[in-house]
């Protein structure tokens, strides 16, 4: 499909409306004259400045459809260059939606954190009337997203007025799963591969001393440990042995009961055993997650998990008959081959064992294009359902008392949708919302993590990257000792 930009270059935008309606197609892009190709389907954008106003116009061949939709911009907008694009970007939305018969829900917003934008708006003096006309007026937001983010500000503001001054947050990778899920998007390797059984020891050995050297850095500086966080890939993966050396580098380094939050992904079903549980009790942790992802055998199946919807049960209620109280279960909406009635089935029953945290997923369209087929995708964007997967969860879960408290848009997911983490009151996770607001540094150990500088608000966070990858960890493990010096230098610069 071609887009034509005349008179202006919104291509950024426009591209990601079109998107929206058309989540897998190509689009060829054209400046030039307009040239209309024969028979083939196209988007026409047009901005054309006169003296005093300017004119924007869109006109889209879908098929046989062909519908065209103009309005009129005044010049003297103070805004103007931007006005101009956003206008257009809901004129093609609009259009959009009267040839597609979809209507996302997010409205023309792309930005991946609304609450943020919110609470920015809030802090300016913003009424929450003069908000929500924003949104709904000026971006075309639905009401039930409103309604989801106000949730969220709401339900976030309080934890974040706890902040605690000059803390930090630690964060451990552990870059292994036990085989791939086809969706999966993490920095993971399938553990008993050649290339990662071999390294593993190497690779906790290296951790241990980053482990180590952090601890050292961070009391130098004199920042209070606020949450810690070992997360991946999937860190029950490894053995309980493993586990245990971690967490033992941990308790070690770190004044680990002073922490507010101590959390250890366990994820996947068909690595959790009483032994590893064991270790993550005796280390002071008081979170998990266990993630059955959906209730549907089928599914899971589907999308590569080795482990059925019982399992995952099984490993939730042993976790709290070992005494573990605070767990989250991830779940994802939009799987391939889950239907409307399994969803529902999977939220039901996820409401009936009632963990302290449910995390709701939408698929991302990235992954969707190994798991669909194109055809198949456009059918499964227009039916609609992932939509109404994630509000009827949504309706539910707040009716069985749950709320969101952090909420965030990946691109490219089936609808344009969301990420939300619901929670029981008291039971949010706040290294979750730390992480989405950008509110406290976070100190990461271990292939793929990134150390993320926070100061005082005046000076721009600065980010230390870590290798991806478990053997480039491990073969330029100098390098990352190196790098986190720049700690020092970010602090020591009273930033
Ligand atoms: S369990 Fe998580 S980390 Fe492991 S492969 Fe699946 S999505 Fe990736």
């Amino acid at each position: 499909m071609t887009i034509f930009f005349s008179g202006q270059d919104y291509k950024y935008e426009l591209e990601g409306i079109c998107k929206l309606f058309f989540p897998l197609k190509r689009f060829s892009h054209c400046y030039d004259k307009i040239l209309l190709p024969n028979d083939e389907d196209y988007i026409i954008t047009r901005l054309k400045k006169h003296s005093k106003t300017t004119l924007l116009w869109v006109r889209i061949k879908v098929g046989i459809i062909i519908k065209s939709a103009h309005t009129i911009v005044k010049n003297d907008n103070t805004d103007y260059l931007n006005e101009c694009e956003r206008v257009l970007s809901t004129l093609l939305y609009s259009v959009l939606s009267e040839v597609t018969a979809i209507k996302p829900s997010w409205g023309i917003l792309t930005g991946v954190r609304p609450v943020s934008i919110l609470q920015k708006q809030r802090a300016n003096g913003k009424t929450d009337e003069e908000i929500t006309s924003f949104f709904k007026e000026k971006y075309l937001v639905s009401d039930d997203k409103l309604d989801l983010s106000f949730m969220t500000a709401n339900t976030q503001s309080k934890l974040l007025e706890d902040t605690i001054k000059n803390s930090y947050s630690l964060y451990i990778s552990i870059p292994f799963c036990v085989s791939r899920c086809s969706y999966c998007s993490f920095v993971s390797h399938a553990i008993d591969r050649p290339n990662a059984t071999d390294k593993i020891d190497e690779y906790i050995d290296l951790l241990c001393i980053e482990i180590k050297e952090t601890a050292n850095l961070a009391r130098g500086l004199k920042l209070t440990l606020d949450t810690i966080y070992i997360g991946g890939g999937t860190p029950t993966a490894l053995s309980a042995e493993n586990l245990q050396r971690i967490t033992d580098a941990i308790t070690q380094n770190f004044d680990v009961p002073s922490a507010r939050e101590y959390t250890i992904e366990a994820g996947r079903a068909d690595t959790i055993t009483r032994e590893k549980l064991e270790v993550i009790k005796n280390s002071g942790a008081k979170r998990i997650s266990v993630n059955p992802q959906t209730f549907n055998d089928a599914v899971l199946q589907e999308i590569g998990r080795k482990h059925t919807a019982k399992q995952a049960e099984d490993c939730y209620l042993l976790a709290k008959e070992m005494g573990i109280d605070c767990i989250n279960m991830d779940f994802i909406a939009g799987l391939p081959t889950d239907t409307f009635e399994s969803f529902k089935h999977t939220i039901d029953k996820a409401i009936e064992l009632a963990p302290t945290n449910i995390t709701l997923h939408t698929l991302s369209i990235k992954r969707s294009a190994d798991l669909f087929t194109a055809d198949g995708i456009e059918e499964y964007a227009k039916s609609n359902i992932t939509a109404k997967m994630t509000e009827y969860a949504q309706k539910r879960l707040i009716k069985a008392g749950y709320l969101p408290y952090y909420l965030y848009r990946q691109k490219n997911t089936i609808g344009n949708l969301e990420n939300v983490g619901y929670a029981m009151p008291g039971y949010e996770s706040l290294y979750n919302v730390y992480i989405m607001d950008e509110m406290q540094t976070i100190l990461a150990c271990g292939a793929g993590g990134v150390t993320k500088l926070v100061g005082n608000g005046e000076k721009p966070i600065e980010r230390i990257f870590n290798f991806k990858y478990h053997f480039e960890y491990i073969t330029r493990f100098d390098e990352i000792l190196d790098r986190k010096a720049r700690v020092n230098i970010f602090y020591d610069k009273g930033l």
